[in-house]
């Protein structure tokens, strides 16, 4: 697939992101937190290298699980929640691709926390873990992600 730079919003339309370069793993994940936090049956994420990812307008701000891992962020005046760093895995972030006009990108690769999936639900994706992946998997894991939607 041809990556083209995308840019999106939140719902309000304040706060607009940018990602400049292709997502390295697109996610769904099942657990309870993102249930919660998306108030739907799972969260969708873009993997993107820090680099490749921008906030054009706005300022998001903390929220959802404030915890010492999880650094969520939210646009302050429509409350979305548009990406999530996780502390010591600096080179990441991850974006909700949802935000972006072109969706191309949102659709999961693997899905994590299947454990905690709803009974109904069920994705078209390559992995599903009932976890989180082990680390061990994560090269063939891009590898095989790169190969596939590059
Ligand atoms: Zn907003
Ligand atoms: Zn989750």
């Amino acid at each position: 697939m041809d990556f083209t730079p995308l840019t999106g919003s939140c719902r309000c339309g304040r706060v607009r992101i940018g990602m400049s370069q292709p997502p390295v793993m697109t996610a769904a994940c099942h657990c309870r937190g993102c249930q919660r936090m998306s108030s739907s049956a799972f969260s969708l994420t873009a993997m993107v290298p820090v680099q490749g990812f921008q906030v054009l307008a706005g300022d998001p701000v903390p929220g959802g699980l404030r915890g010492p891992e999880l650094d969520h962020r939210f646009c302050p005046d429509c409350m979305s929640w548009i990406f999530t760093r996780i502390r010591g895995w600096d080179e990441m972030v991850n974006v909700r691709p949802v935000m972006f006009e072109d969706l191309r990108w949102a659709e999961p690769f693997l899905e994590t926390m299947a454990a905690e999936k709803l009974p109904w639900v069920n994705l078209p994706v390559r992995r599903s873990y009932a976890g989180f992946p082990p680390e061990a998997d994560f090269p063939d894991l891009l590898a095989q992600f790169a190969a596939e939607r590059h």
